[in-house]
């Protein structure tokens, strides 16, 4: 029998990661090229096929056949048109019926989906979350983005949007967020929020060893440097992590009243300052969920990390095409 395999996609604003993956999650071969959003649709199509396309030809022998091409891109999709909708990182691709253009140029079925979702899928597949039923993903990067699985199920929702954990109100009165709502987790927990945070502080005279002589200048700071400054004491910056952990745990405070979920998974750029963050989320996790989740319910960091995006793509594939071909994966 011919051995068979998928691909899986992270369509990122930044790079296009892909893989060639087998039945178990197991890596057969990786690429990674830059997206050039800023180049314009043609080139983010013309990149993306050239990923497909190697890592297509690798397996092209008799004895490999290709079941599907699963891909994970930030932002709306409608998985059943194959349409992306509202990209936050390609705004290029917005409407675009990125299924129909590939499948046409490429001959495989492809899978669409959004890529927290997918994030949340390969950490059940090979990571953090092997193995658990009920668990939600939080990505903390520039955006908050969220993918949750219900019963071993992605839960997609009517329209395929559900699982926007990063888009639920934590502060009825907190600042605008890019989605058109107030207070969202995501204008306090995402990387871009903890920076805005520290400006708004040292605007307000609150000291920092990480602007000023020795430091950066204020505009240029990430919020690595600010992760790293809290390492080496800084007290502003070990405060706004604080702060990010308490909302980030009244977040997931109404994320397991609701769903009673057993386990929720950390991934993304700001959960490296972990141990600055954790002790505000459990207590707040602790005084506002009910006592039989809160105790329940483990928080653990993303064991894939930037690979969760194209596993959970590749897992999308083998379930998707193996369920059409009508055979077990
Ligand atoms: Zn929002």
């Amino acid at each position: 029998m011919r051995k068979r395999y998928v691909l899986g996609i992270d369509l990122g604003g930044t790079n296009i990661r892909g893989a060639a993956v087998g039945a178990k999650g197991g890596i057969l071969a990786r690429l990674t090229l830059p997206t050039d959003s800023s180049k314009g649709r043609e080139r983010v199509l013309e990149n993306l096929s050239r990923v497909i396309k190697a890592l297509s030809r690798k397996f092209s022998s008799k004895e490999f056949d290709l079941l599907g091409v699963g891909i994970g891109a930030a932002g709306g999709i409608q998985q059943r048109e194959g349409i992306i909708s509202q990209s936050p990182n390609i705004p290029q691709l917005d409407g675009f019926n990125l299924r129909e253009h590939l499948e046409k140029k490429h001959g495989f079925p492809f899978f669409l989906e959004n890529d927290a979702n997918c994030g949340a899928l390969g950490e059940r597949w090979v990571g953090a979350g092997k193995g658990v039923n009920d668990l939600g993903l939080i990505t903390l990067g520039t955006g908050v983005g969220g993918g949750i699985i219900l019963e071993g199920k992605l839960w997609q929702g009517i329209d395929g949007t559900a699982g926007e954990v990063g888009h639920m109100t934590v502060n009825s009165e907190g600042p605008e967020c890019r989605c058109g709502s107030r207070g969202c987790l995501e204008v306090y927990s995402s990387a871009t929020a903890i920076v805005r945070r520290l400006k708004e502080e040292v605007s307000r005279g609150e000291k920092t060893q990480l602007v000023g002589k020795q430091g950066k200048r204020l505009d240029r700071v990430t919020s690595r440097d600010i992760h790293q400054a809290a390492l080496a004491g800084d007290r502003l910056s070990r405060r706004l992590l604080r702060e990010m952990g308490r909302y980030l745990g009244i977040g997931i405070a109404n994320l397991i009243n609701l769903l009673n979920l057993e386990l929720v998974i950390l991934g993304g750029g700001v959960a490296e300052a972990w141990e600055f963050f954790v002790p505000t989320l459990k207590k707040e996790v602790q005084q506002r969920a009910f006592r039989v989740p809160a105790r329940r319910v483990k928080v653990l960091r993303s064991r894939l990390g930037a690979n969760a995006g194209f596993l959970g793509a590749a897992s999308l594939a083998w379930q998707r095409a193996t369920e059409e071909r009508g055979y077990e994966g």
